[in-house]
């Protein structure tokens, strides 16, 4: 791992993105692309870390991408700290970080939009329509624009990375695609941009998420393997917290996501919950 405080470099356009580019291709680089949406924290910092580990030039994009917000969603809020971020990175030694405008990812008459398959359609896709068409157009554009080898996305937001792997396979994008384990506070809740969201009291709170998984790991350690017993008792758990609202807790098939009903191998338990307004996601696996 590099350490350094001298920023990364900064390219706000596609053209200059591609002029810095262009001798670490020569060169031969090994490039590393960690998409994000800025607001960042140790858990985008581990994909930086992950890139760096096997890559000769990291390059982090950060842009919060409209196209993947619902109506009634937090795009206006979503925090923006780009300072801050390019600090971070500085910290940690990225090579380059890419912040496009709005106008210079969607310019004047966009038109064409991914739509993905069936592994878009449970949990999140249910929740919120259209959101993977909006997150697998906008990494399919990055794709192309930074043409890394590699690209790294978290377990936290386990059914996006599904999603843009069947899109790489499906497109036949010429890039590998890691899922790196999620960053959690001591206290189990994932890091997240919207925890800042949340009162100190609902931050509290928020812990159910975790603690509402490690019970699914301990009843499965205990043996049992009714997915509906293990999904009924999290959900007994989540709603102990005042004002928790469930969206879905689900134990499914992992490369599917289509739900199970008896636990015979690894299983996927994931959760959508709101507290105090604030949606929280969060996974884990179950292994039987
Ligand atoms: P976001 O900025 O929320 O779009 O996230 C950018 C990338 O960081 C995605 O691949 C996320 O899955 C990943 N990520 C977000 N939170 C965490 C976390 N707590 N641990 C590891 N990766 C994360």
């Amino acid at each position: 791992m590099t350490t350094t405080t001298s920023r990364p470099q900064l390219a706000t356009t596609v053209a200059r993105l591609r002029e810095i580019l262009a001798p670490v291709r020569r060169r031969d680089e090994k490039i590393g692309l960690v998409p994000t949406m800025g607001a960042l924290h140790a858990g985008h910092l581990s994909l930086v870390r992950g890139s760096q580990a096997e890559c000769d030039y990291t390059v982090v994009t950060i842009y919060v991408n409209p196209s993947q917000f619902g109506p009634g969603e937090d795009l206006a809020r979503y925090p923006r700290t780009l300072q801050v971020d390019l600090d971070a990175l500085a910290r940690c030694g990225a090579d380059l970080a890419f912040a496009p405008t709005h106008e210079e990812v969607y310019r004047a008459g966009y038109s064409t939009w991914v739509e993905p398959g069936d592994v878009a359609e449970p949990l999140e896709g249910r929740c919120r329509p259209g959101h993977f068409r909006g997150v697998a157009t906008i990494v399919l554009k990055l794709l192309n624009m930074v043409h890394a080898d590699v690209a790294y996305f978290g377990q936290k937001d386990y059914q996006q990375a599904l999603v843009i792997r069947q899109m790489v396979r499906d497109f036949d994008v010429p890039i590998e695609i890691r899922v790196c384990p999620t960053v959690r506070d001591p206290d189990g809740l994932a890091l997240s941009s919207r925890n800042g969201y949340l009162s100190p009291d609902a931050r509290r709170r928020a812990t159910v998420l975790w603690k509402s998984l490690q019970l699914a790991q301990e009843l499965v350690a205990q043996g049992q393997r009714d997915a509906r017993t293990i999904a009924r008792r999290m959900r007994e758990l989540v709603l102990t917290a005042e004002d928790a609202q469930i969206d879905y807790v689900a134990l499914v098939d992992p490369g599917s996501l289509e739900p199970v009903d008896r636990l015979t191998g690894r299983t996927l338990a994931a959760l959508a919950v709101r507290i105090e307004n604030t949606r929280l996601i969060d996974n884990c696996f179950l292994e039987c």
